[in-house]
């Protein structure tokens, strides 16, 4: 027996605004079918071409043969109880990825994955263990945010909506540029989740090409994990450093504002206790952001098993931020959100199968020395 052929059908979850016209074009159909069957997918949260009634039965059938609407299936879901929520999505061939959505009281943020693990090795996350098996497709992104946004529906006692996503769940987002841009302009298509473009945000560990080549793709919020003040200590946190060391990073984030100046820059910084929690950081730090207009988000370190980091004490995370506001630079502190569950930044692992063949790969790929460490 041969095993069944892989489905032909094209996924309408791959395809943006524009690929949508083409597809239906393709079938012989006007554009405005495309934009219909958008309302259908991203507005209406349907799953069946059968459901489309304001579509004709032969077109239907048509979308039924040569079309599907495929995207990850929710393995585990799990409630905080903060009211953060967390799912475990199933891929195709037996990996899981990671999706988490934080309420607040004016707002609903998604935290998406954009890799199956990450390669990039920085020392104190989590997905960073779990090595780099591939990237995500369009489908798997966008689908992330409908999976979410049907689950959440679900929930009548509380308005829980999803009013802003990040791209800071597991992988680095650059590293899976076109997939991404996609997925974050169906994010932002009216014809798709309709998000205003601040809402949607990008998270970096730094690469600066890609930096350049986002602002030219995508006009999205920047948040910039950066988490040291000095190249001697980012080299050793985040060892895509060594590549793109900070005064480079800081010249492409300058770059970024003059090319999208109304989109804002966050820095992110983990505390950890004792590395890069001291009052002689706060202050190096502050020349570094005094070259670009951003805020600081610092973010407590929360603790995975087998890490040899502690997350900073309340009053040295206190004294770190008043050092920084003092210089009359923005400041906040990210409150953690559902650890109870594992759900909190960089404690996202999903399921990664087959890493270490796949990060020697990605490495060589990408010519990075990131385990030298
Ligand atoms: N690769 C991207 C997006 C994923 S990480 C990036 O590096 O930005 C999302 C954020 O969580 C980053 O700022 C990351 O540095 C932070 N983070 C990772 N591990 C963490 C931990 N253990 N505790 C707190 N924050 C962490």
């Amino acid at each position: 027996m041969t095993a069944p052929a892989p489905s032909e059908k094209v996924n309408l979850l791959d395809l943006d605004r524009a690929g949508m016209e083409a597809f239906f074009e393709s079938i012989g159909e006007k554009r405005w079918r495309a934009h219909q069957v958008m309302k259908w997918i991203y507005h209406r949260l349907v799953d069946d071409f059968a459901a489309m009634t304001d579509l004709g039965k032969a077109l239907r059938a048509t979308l039924e043969a040569r079309a599907e609407i495929r995207e990850p299936e929710i393995g585990v879901s799990q409630r905080s109880a903060d009211g953060t929520e967390k799912w475990v999505l199933k891929l195709a061939g037996g990996n899981a990825i990671e999706t988490v959505y934080i309420p607040e009281p004016t707002r609903g943020t998604l935290c998406v994955s954009s890799q199956v693990g990450c390669g990039l090795n920085c020392r104190f996350c989590s997905t960073a263990t779990q090595g780099f098996n591939r990237n995500l497709s369009t489908a798997e992104i966008i689908g992330q945010v409908r999976v979410a946004a049907k689950a959440l529906g679900n929930v009548t006692h509380q308005v829980r909506r999803i009013t802003n996503v990040v791209m800071m769940g597991m992988g680095e987002p650059l590293l899976n540029f076109d997939h991404v841009v996609r997925a974050m302009s169906l994010m932002r298509d009216d014809l798709g989740f309709g998000l205003a473009n601040k809402r949607v945000t990008l998270s970096t560990a730094g690469l600066v090409p890609q930096i350049d080549a986002l602002s030219a793709a995508a006009d999205v919020s920047l948040a910039v994990s950066l988490h040291a003040p000095n190249d001697e200590l980012r080299d050793r946190l985040v060892p895509l450093n060594r590549k793109y060391p900070i005064a480079d990073l800081l010249a492409a984030c300058q770059r970024y504002q003059a090319a999208r100046p109304r989109s804002s820059i966050t820095f992110e910084y983990t505390l950890m206790r004792g590395v890069n929690d001291q009052p002689e950081h706060a202050r190096q730090l502050i020349k570094l952001l005094r070259r670009v207009p951003s805020k600081l988000n610092l973010i407590p370190f929360n603790p995975f098993p087998g890490t040899e980091f502690e997350r900073s004490g309340e009053a040295e995370i206190r004294a770190f931020q008043k050092i920084i506001l003092d210089a009359g630079l923005l400041a906040t502190v990210r409150r953690t959100r559902g650890d109870d569950i594992d759900a909190a930044c960089g404690q996202l692992v999903g399921k990664v199968l087959d890493r270490t063949r796949r990060s020697r790969e990605f490495k060589a790929r990408v010519g990075e020395k990131l385990d030298a460490a």
